[in-house]
Parts: structure tokens; C-alpha cells; sequence
């Protein structure tokens, strides 16, 4: 009798442990798809006040394009076409965003200099496949960041394409700081960016961007692996409206790098 209470009790508890581990699986949570943004639909219904439920680290941009995003141990940070940074308000909204709630499953140190393309090689190494998602965060010294932030847009709004023809570009030289973003496998395209998106946020948090170039000399990258996708599209009049049907695999790439 006492067995069976026990073998009972014992099942209890490793189903809850499963449960929980299920749970743990690391999930992108994103709003909108790239497509849209591309192609103008820059206005979002998505709060931040929300978008925190879904995680803790994380890039995007926000209504009006108005300059890029980035999260990291639950603070979220707007950086303005000036290149400086500020905490995000609960009641602003994003026209497109990715977050997921961090956890560590692979750390590489680096202790070398490298550039943003061996960086990204040194974590393509590391990954178990190239068909899941990833969360990538990288903590160091930089010799150099080249980063940028979108300008903000009034309606009727230009594509992304043109907006990025003429957005801020900013050099830092000697500066510690947080690289976030994620690495989307291929069959990501039309929804997210396939490939390294990542953004910078220096140490003082008051300046960062999109990242197209740095060398980094020390540091150290935690990646999570991510299995589990939820996107949220927008209720927009816009979004609906939007030209979904094209391959706009050449713009993405224009744009992002
Ligand atoms: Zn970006």
C-alpha cells in the first residue's frame, strides 16, 4: 500500500518535472512578418506592455519605424535615428518585433579578435543544426560597432527599401557593450530574416543600433536553442491590405545587412 502511495507520488512528480521542462523549451515569440514591414506597414496594435509578456530578450523596431529595439534581462531599450538609447514605455507599440525568454543552452568564450562575419561563423560551429532558431547574446569588448537606426516615418509611408537609403550610420570605437538578436534558419524568409539579425547596446545604455559591422576582441556568446514559434499578426487595417504574395527575399537582405 505504502508502495503503490509511493510509485504514485513518485509519477506526480516527474510528470510536473516533464511539464515544466516542456514548458522550458525555448519559443520566438514575434509580431508581424518582415514582408510587411518591408514593404511599409510600419504601424502596429502590439503594446510593449505586452510584448513583455512573451519575453525578456529580443529586437525589433517600433511604430512609425521610429528606431530600432532592444531587450536583454527584461529591459527594453529604444534607440532613435541619433544613435542614442532610452527605455521603452509600456504604451508604445511595435509594427514588428521578435523576443523569447533567455536561457543559456550553449556559452562560447571569445578570446581572440574577430569580425561580425567570424563571429557569426564561430557561432554557426557551435550550433547543433542549422534548421531551429537560435537567440544569440554576446557580452564584450569591441574594438569597433558600426550600427544605425531607422529614421522615424510619417504616413504615407516609403518601403523600407528607401528609408534605409539614407538612415544614420554611427562608428564607436573601444566600447563594452551587449550584442541581441537571433539567428532564423532559411525557411524563416517571408516571415523573419534569414540568418544573423543583431543589435548593439554599449555598456552605458544610452547608445546602439542595428549592427552591419564591429570587431570584437573579448567576450563571450550564450546562444538558445528555440524549437517553438508564435507569431501574433497584426489586426491592422494595413497589414491587411499588405502585398504578402511577392518574393522579397533580395530586399531583405538589402535592408538588413
Ligand atoms: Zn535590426
Amino acid at each position: 500500500m505504502r508502495n503503490r502511495r509511493l510509485s504514485y507520488l513518485l509519477g506526480l512528480l516527474l510528470a510536473t518535472v516533464g511539464a515544466f521542462w516542456g514548458q522550458a523549451r525555448g519559443e520566438l515569440f514575434q509580431t508581424s512578418t518582415i514582408d510587411a514591414l518591408i514593404q511599409g506597414v510600419y504601424d502596429g496594435d502590439m503594446t510593449f506592455a505586452e510584448l513583455r509578456k512573451h519575453g525578456d530578450f529580443g529586437i525589433g523596431t517600433f511604430n512609425g519605424i521610429d528606431g530600432e529595439m532592444i531587450a536583454f534581462d527584461g529591459r527594453y531599450y529604444q534607440i532613435t535615428s541619433d544613435g542614442k538609447a532610452r527605455p521603452v514605455r509600456d504604451e508604445m507599440r511595435t509594427p514588428f518585433a521578435s523576443v523569447t525568454t533567455f536561457s543559456t543552452d550553449i556559452a562560447i568564450p571569445v578570446a581572440v579578435r574577430v569580425t561580425l562575419e567570424e563571429l557569426e561563423q564561430r557561432i554557426d560551429r557551435a550550433l547543433p543544426s542549422p534548421n531551429w532558431y537560435y537567440a544569440v547574446r554576446v557580452t564584450g569588448r569591441f574594438e569597433s560597432v558600426r550600427a544605425r537606426s531607422v529614421p522615424r516615418q510619417q504616413p504615407p509611408y516609403r518601403s523600407l527599401t528607401e528609408v534605409v537609403k539614407t538612415q544614420p550610420m554611427f562608428d564607436s570605437r573601444d566600447v563594452e557593450g551587449v550584442l541581441a538578436g537571433f539567428r532564423c534558419p532559411e525557411f524563416a524568409k517571408g516571415v523573419n530574416v534569414p540568418g544573423y539579425h543583431l543589435h548593439f547596446l554599449n555598456r552605458e545604455a544610452n547608445a546602439g543600433g542595428h549592427v552591419s559591422g564591429l570587431v570584437l576582441t573579448s567576450g563571450k556568446i550564450e546562444i538558445a536553442i528555440l524549437r517553438e514559434i508564435h507569431i501574433s499578426l497584426p489586426s491592422t487595417a494595413s497589414f491587411g491590405r499588405a502585398n504578402l504574395t511577392v518574393d522579397r527575399t533580395g530586399e531583405v537582405k538589402a535592408v538588413e545587412k
